[in-house]
């Protein structure tokens, strides 16, 4: 029987396993099919305390990774949670397939990347159509081309300056005539001459073309209601995230949107799950507000064990 299961590995995830494995508690670390989590699909980090020259997010992660295995955490690398049984005692999950008990469980599943909903997105996903720059825009397919991102936030400001190092030129195509990012990073991407801003203006259809790739998209002015295409190689979807709780849904209390709502600090409504980071925040969805949560849930899961 395990002591603790921590479901997840991003910054919550490996923070919590720090916590218990030095409280000696050899938790068990099943990362999912994304180790390190969402933040592996961005670049440089410029905002984790302790890095002045900012950090390679992959880099951190493995940092993180190696820290928690030090003090004892075991790794269940790639490996997916099933399903969970929270009304038993031990509380189960089955893991690969397999049932695992524990004494108790830390969900720290995070976030994945919100889709536009319109059609051609999923048709053309992987031809064209991607939730990652940093993964993706480095692609023959992509170069000296004109490239969209879709978004008005942190996540879209970086990925259309990103992309400027590849596409011809990057349309940023945004519903409301204001970008939601931080000022340093919305001044920095609206003086950049490869960036073009189309202000007020949603994405209607991503089209395809010869090969079955990405040609353009069709494009709606939301306050004329005029309609326009634009050619593009690629469109990179940055409009947030939505939270990975759909396997606790009934087990846990969650709001309308699928976050977790913590009853008092890490801890859920049910004993003995703790939950942290971005599938239990809607709001802040920082790498260190999620390692920070990692580290209650880790101390609060060390107390109720010791209780
Ligand atoms: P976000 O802040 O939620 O922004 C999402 C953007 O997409 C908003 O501009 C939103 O428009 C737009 N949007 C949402 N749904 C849409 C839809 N269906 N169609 C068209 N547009 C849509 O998400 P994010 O940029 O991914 O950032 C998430 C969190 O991570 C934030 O807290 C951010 O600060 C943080 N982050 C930080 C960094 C960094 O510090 N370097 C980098 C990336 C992310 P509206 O503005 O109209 O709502």
């Amino acid at each position: 029987m395990e002591n603790v299961v921590i479901i997840g590995s991003g910054c919550a995830g490996w923070t919590a396993a720090i916590y218990t494995a030095r409280a000696n508690l050899q938790p068990l670390v099943v990362t999912g099919t994304q180790p390190g989590g969402l933040l592996t699909t961005t670049t440089v980090v410029e905002n984790f305390p302790g890095f002045s020259k900012g950090v390679d997010a992959g880099a951190l992660m493995m940092a993180m990774q190696e820290q928690a295995e030090r003090f004892g955490a075991r790794v269940r690398y790639m490996s997916v949670v099933e399903q969970v049984d929270f009304s038993r005692r031990p509380l189960a999950l089955v893991v690969d397939g397999r049932e695992v008990l524990a004494k108790s469980v830390i969900i720290a599943t995070g976030a994945a990347h919100r889709r536009l909903g319109v059609p051609g997105e999923g048709e053309l996903e992987g031809r064209g159509v991607t939730y990652c720059a940093t993964c993706d825009g480095a692609l023959p397919v992509f170069r000296a081309q004109p490239l969209v991102v879709v978004g008005g936030g942190d996540s879209a400001c970086e990925e259309a300056n990103y992309l400027t190092r590849f596409g011809s030129i990057v349309y940023l195509i945004h519903r409301r005539d204001r970008l939601r990012a931080a000022r340093v990073l919305a001044e920095r991407t609206l003086a950049n001459p490869k960036i073009q801003p189309v202000w007020d203006t949603v994405v209607e259809r991503v089209t395809g073309g010869a090969g079955e790739r990405v040609a353009g998209v069709a494009l709606r002015q939301v306050k004329t209601g005029a309609r326009s295409t634009l050619a593009c190689a690629g469109v990179f979807v940055a409009i947030g995230q939505v939270p990975n709780t759909r396997l606790f849904k009934g087990a846990v209390d969650m709001d309308g949107a699928g976050f977790i709502v913590p009853v008092k600090g890490a801890r859920t409504n049910v004993a003995g799950v703790f939950v942290a980071g971005d599938c239990a925040d809607a709001v802040y969805r920082q790498a260190i507000t999620a390692a920070g949560a990692g580290c209650m849930a880790g101390i609060e899961a060390e107390r109720w064990l010791a209780g």
